[in-house]
């Protein structure tokens, strides 16, 4: 067993690290304070490849595998949360889906502009009362001719206003019946669809989250993914992927705290010493470290998994479970590290306390994860 990174991940790093550095870092608490979506480095970061770095070169993608994509969203994420999270969503909910489930002229209509971020994509499950109990949806598609009519509404949705293009699970049978919903990709331009409310949320403020609602909106058969009644299973599917993003952007969240904690401990001198030298301080780095190195090892074991197109439901809500809290704790005992200081927006621990908080709740939340372990376990 090799942990070492390979030298392609490694550059891969180096490459999102430097855009980071760049193009995202002196902008973070601007976007943060204005809750600005910024679309200009999304399609920056689309000509590096980084918005699909797991779609094929075929189509238009970079090509890479899950232990490249871990380490891109990881790093943006190191420098803005809100940037890592709308990054995972464009390349794994929405992208991922059309990957996996698109027909080869869907993949080829859709992936290439996607990967190049000439569109920014969406993927709408959540409505307003069924999040964790996403298969009780009651958004609809009825099929007309060879259109299908689309009503409802989809709530807490990332790029659900900015958004080009988004991958809508709708329901198309009886309400809780076995295999009676659908998805489809909706261009977001098309007649009845519009977007409604902008959420104003505590963390992850530049990364935008609105309402998509489905007026009569029509959509051809041609649009729809995989067989009707396949949609709710589709999802989970997709979420499993998902779920390596979040891990991979509570990671991120948690290696930034972490670092700014360990270097304001060796500098912030009080009683005439640096804070790390009291056993109080230097506890919670040695508590950092560890739990994030497991996180790591946890995430990385999900990867490998999926690169390996193996079974990986428990791994990778193991996965995120774990490295969501990791990323909570880590950056609630870095604000600690900081004291007054860090309660403060001079200094970026607040930023990645109010995050990291996201990173338990969406893409299931740690009581989902924890429901989706257990009954794996319980097999
Ligand atoms: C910033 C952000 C971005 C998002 N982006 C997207 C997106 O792009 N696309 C999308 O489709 N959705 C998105 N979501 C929605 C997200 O996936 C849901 O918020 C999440 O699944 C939880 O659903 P809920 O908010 O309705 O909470 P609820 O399901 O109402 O849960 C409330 C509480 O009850 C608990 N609970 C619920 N059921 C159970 C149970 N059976 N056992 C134990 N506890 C339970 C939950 O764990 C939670 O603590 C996003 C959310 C946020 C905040």
């Amino acid at each position: 067993m090799n942990f070492q990174p390979a030298e392609l991940t490694q550059q891969v790093a180096q490459t999102a690290r430097d855009f980071a550095q760049q193009h995202i870092k002196p902008h973070v608490m601007e976007w943060d304070e204005s809750q600005e979506f910024p679309l200009q480095v999304f399609k920056e970061m689309g000509k590096l490849g980084l918005m699909g770095v797991l779609v094929p070169e075929e189509y238009g993608g970079a090509g890479l595998s899950y232990f490249e994509y871990k380490t891109v969203i990881e790093e943006i994420a190191k420098v803005c949360g809100s940037i890592g999270l709308s990054l995972a969503a464009h390349n794994s909910l929405c992208t991922g889906h059309i990957l996996s489930f698109g027909n080869e002229a869907q993949k080829k209509k859709y992936l290439p502009r996607l990967a190049s971020a000439e569109w920014i994509g969406a993927w709408g499950l959540t409505e307003a009362n069924t999040g964790s109990d996403a298969g009780n949806m009651r958004c609809t598609a009825v099929k007309d001719g060879d259109e299908w009519i689309i009503n409802g509404t989809k709530n807490w949705i990332t790029h659900g206003k900015s958004g080009d293009i988004a991958v809508v699970i709708c329901r198309t049978g009886e309400p809780r019946t076995r295999d009676n919903s659908t998805s489809f990709v909706v261009e977001m331009n098309t007649k009845g669809f519009s977007a409604g409310k902008k959420e104003n949320k505590l963390g992850m403020r530049a990364s935008e989250t609105a309402e998509m609602i489905f007026d009569n909106c029509r959509v051809p058969d041609s649009q729809r993914l995989g067989e009707v009644g396949e949609g709710f299973r589709q999802a989970m599917k997709v979420l499993d992927g998902g779920r390596i993003s979040i891990a991979s952007l509570s990671l991120g969240i948690a290696k930034g705290a972490y670092e700014a904690a360990l270097q304001y401990s060796q500098e912030r001198y009080q009683f005439d010493k640096p804070i790390a030298s009291f056993q109080g301080i230097s506890f919670k780095l040695a508590d950092m470290a560890t739990e994030i190195a497991a996180a790591d090892l946890l995430t990385l074991q999900a990867c490998d998994l999926r690169q390996r197109d193996q079974p990986m439901t428990k791994e990778a809500a193991m996965a995120k479970y774990y490295a969501s809290e990791v990323a909570v704790k880590v950056a609630t005992d870095a604000v600690q590290v900081f004291g007054g200081y860090g309660y403060t927006k001079d200094f970026p621990v607040e930023k990645y306390y109010r995050d990291a908080k996201l990173c338990t709740i969406g893409e299931g939340t740690s009581e989902i994860q924890k429901l989706v372990i257990s009954r794996e376990v319980l097999k």
